[in-house]
C-alpha cells in the first residue's frame, strides 16, 4: 500500500481514539493521538503550578516540554509516564486553554507533521484535515450527539476507575467543544473535503467498518484517476 494519511477530527468524546486505534491496527499502520500531546503539555504545566489561562507563562515552558508516543499508546512526558494521570478531569479540564495557544499549537503541529512524513498514519484531533495534514488522502469528521458523547466519556472514566459523575463529564464536553470551536488558531471545524460520520447510533465495530469503507472508497478513486 502507498504511504497514506488519514485524518480523523470532530468534537469531544466522539469516539475518535477508540476508532482510529482499531483502524490503525487493521491497517498495520500508525496511530497518533494527537489529543495526548495537548494533554501532557497541560500536564506539565498543572504540575509546574502555571495557571493554564495564562498564555504567557505557559508559552514559556515550551523549551521545557518533551512529549514522546511510545507503542502501547504510552505517553511521556520529560521521560515520564503521563499515559494515565492526563485522562483525569484535572487535566481535561485545562487542556483547552492550553491548545488555543497558538505558540504551543506550533510546537506539537511541527512534531506532528514529522510523524505523518515517514509512515502512513491515522491522526485523530480537532485541525488534522483542515491544519496539520491539509493534503491527507482521507479526512473524516466523526461526529456523535453530546448525550451519547457524555454517556460514552462517563462510562469509559467509570471503567478506569476515575471517578466523575454524568453532568460533570456533558459539561466538560460542551465546554472544550465551546473553546476548541471558537478559538482563533485552528479551530474545530470541518474540512472543506472531509467526509461527515455520525456514530450516535453506531458500535463501535460498526464506526470502524464504516471508516474502512471511506478509506477503501477514498483509495479506489485515486487509483482509478
Ligand atoms: O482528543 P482529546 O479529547 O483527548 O483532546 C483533548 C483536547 O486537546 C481537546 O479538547 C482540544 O482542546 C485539544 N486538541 C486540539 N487539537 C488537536 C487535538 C486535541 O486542540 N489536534
Amino acid at each position: 500500500m502507498k504511504k497514506i494519511a488519514v485524518a480523523i477530527d470532530g468534537p469531544a468524546a466522539a469516539g475518535k481514539s477508540t476508532v482510529a486505534k482499531k483502524v490503525a491496527d487493521i491497517l498495520k499502520i500508525t496511530y497518533i493521538d494527537t489529543g495526548a500531546m495537548y494533554r501532557a503539555f497541560t500536564w506539565y504545566a498543572i504540575k509546574k503550578g502555571v495557571n493554564c489561562q495564562d498564555e504567557e507563562a505557559c508559552n514559556k515552558l515550551i523549551p521545557e516540554v518533551n512529549i514522546e508516543l511510545k507503542p502501547g499508546h504510552i505517553v511521556l512526558c520529560n521521560g515520564e509516564d503521563v499515559s494515565s494521570d492526563i485522562r483525569q478531569p484535572w487535566v481535561s479540564s485545562q487542556v483547552s486553554y492550553i491548545a488555543s495557544y497558538k505558540q504551543i499549537r506550533l510546537f506539537l503541529v511541527e512534531q506532528q507533521r514529522k510523524m505523518a512524513e515517514k509512515d502512513s498514519v491515522v491522526m485523530d484531533g480537532r485541525d488534522i484535515g483542515t491544519y496539520v495534514l491539509p493534503n491527507a488522502e482521507v479526512k473524516i469528521y466523526q461526529i456523535a450527539s453530546v448525550e451519547t458523547r457524555a454517556v460514552r466519556r462517563y462510562e469509559e472514566n467509570l471503567s478506569k476507575g476515575i471517578p466523575c459523575t454524568l453532568e460533570e463529564i456533558e459539561n466538560d464536553v460542551r465546554r472544550r467543544d465551546y473553546i476548541d470551536s471558537h478559538r482563533d488558531f485552528a479551530p474545530l471545524k470541518p474540512a472543506a473535503d472531509s467526509v461527515l460520520l455520525d456514530t450516535s447510533y453506531l458500535s463501535i465495530d460498526e464506526s470502524v467498518e464504516k471508516v474502512l469503507e471511506i478509506i477503501n472508497k477514498k483509495i479506489g478513486e485515486e487509483t482509478d484517476a
